[in-house]
C-alpha cells in the first residue's frame, strides 16, 4: 500500500517536471529578450503596467500587438468562419 502512494508521488513529479520544462521553452520562444518597454515601439502608446507585469519584455501595446498578430489570426478566422458557414447551410 505504502509503496503504491510513493509510486503515484514519483510519477506526478516527473510529470510536473515536465510541464515547468514544456512552459519554460514555451516562455522563452514567446517572450522578446530584453525589458519591457513603458511605452509602445509602434505608436509610443502607453503600454500598461498589468501588461507589461504579464508579458516581460513587452514591446507593443495591445492594439499594435493584435496588429501584429493579426496577420496569423486572420487567417485562421477566415478558414474556421468559412467551415461554420458551411456547416450551417
Ligand atoms: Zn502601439
Amino acid at each position: 500500500m505504502a509503496g503504491g502512494w510513493s509510486r503515484d508521488g514519483a510519477v506526478s513529479e516527473q510529470i510536473e517536471a515536465s510541464i515547468s520544462d514544456e512552459l519554460a521553452r514555451m516562455k522563452a520562444r514567446r517572450a522578446p529578450v530584453g525589458e519591457s518597454l513603458t511605452h509602445c515601439a509602434e505608436c509610443e502608446e502607453e503600454i500598461p503596467e498589468a501588461r507589461r507585469v504579464a508579458l516581460p519584455g513587452v514591446k507593443l501595446c495591445l492594439d499594435c500587438q493584435q496588429e501584429r498578430d493579426g496577420a496569423f489570426k486572420t487567417r485562421g478566422g477566415i478558414n474556421r468562419r468559412g467551415s461554420k458557414d458551411s456547416q450551417l447551410k
